[in-house]
């Protein structure tokens, strides 16, 4: 079988090693971008990946640096398939690495209710924004500066406690 000529696991490994470039706390897996790595029938490897935000330009840097990696791991002929559905959400980013962007002074995106069977349209009209916990003492008492930070994917906060302003990862 050709798939025996890949080492899946060492794909991963590879793949997790890549930051993403705007929030570089967390790789491209633990974001959820990665979302599948296959061999194809033709015996190349093939890795799927969402875009997060879309439009986000990082999308095109996320997928220099994936096919870069897979290179200098040695599968210089991997393929890259854009998957949009299902559409990606901040859900995808796990326990650990929302535990990571807080260390690193973002706060994690805040939990959505869950989907009702997919219909994605209805979260938009979700406006309610939950408090926002300060990732560096914790207080409730935050106000946001400006919807959009240094990327279009983080808000830019205001601790009225602390007073340390902090990047917010905004849901979706
Ligand atoms: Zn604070």
């Amino acid at each position: 079988m050709v798939a025996a000529a890949h080492d899946l696991a060492a794909v991963w490994a590879t793949l997790e090693g890549v930051p993403d470039p705007e929030v570089p706390v967390l790789s491209v897996v633990e974001l959820g971008i990665v979302r599948d790595v296959e061999v194809d029938a033709d015996g190349r490897l093939t890795v799927s990946i969402t875009p997060t935000y879309s439009g986000c330009p990082a999308l095109q840097v996320i997928e220099h640096d994936i096919r870069d990696a897979l290179a200098r791991g040695g599968w210089p002929d991997a393929r890259l398939r854009t998957v949009y559905s299902p559409v990606w959400t901040t859900d995808w980013i796990g326990a650990d690495a929302r535990r990571k962007l807080e260390a690193y002074g973002i706060a994690p995106p805040p939990g959505r209710a869950p989907r009702d069977s997919g219909r994605d349209d209805l979260v938009l009209l979700q406006r309610r924004v939950p408090p926002v916990a300060c990732p560096y003492c914790g207080s409730h008492a935050t106000t946001m500066r400006s919807v959009f930070g240094p990327t279009a994917c983080k808000a830019v906060m205001y601790c009225d406690q602390c007073r340390q302003p902090f990047e917010l990862f905004k849901a979706i």
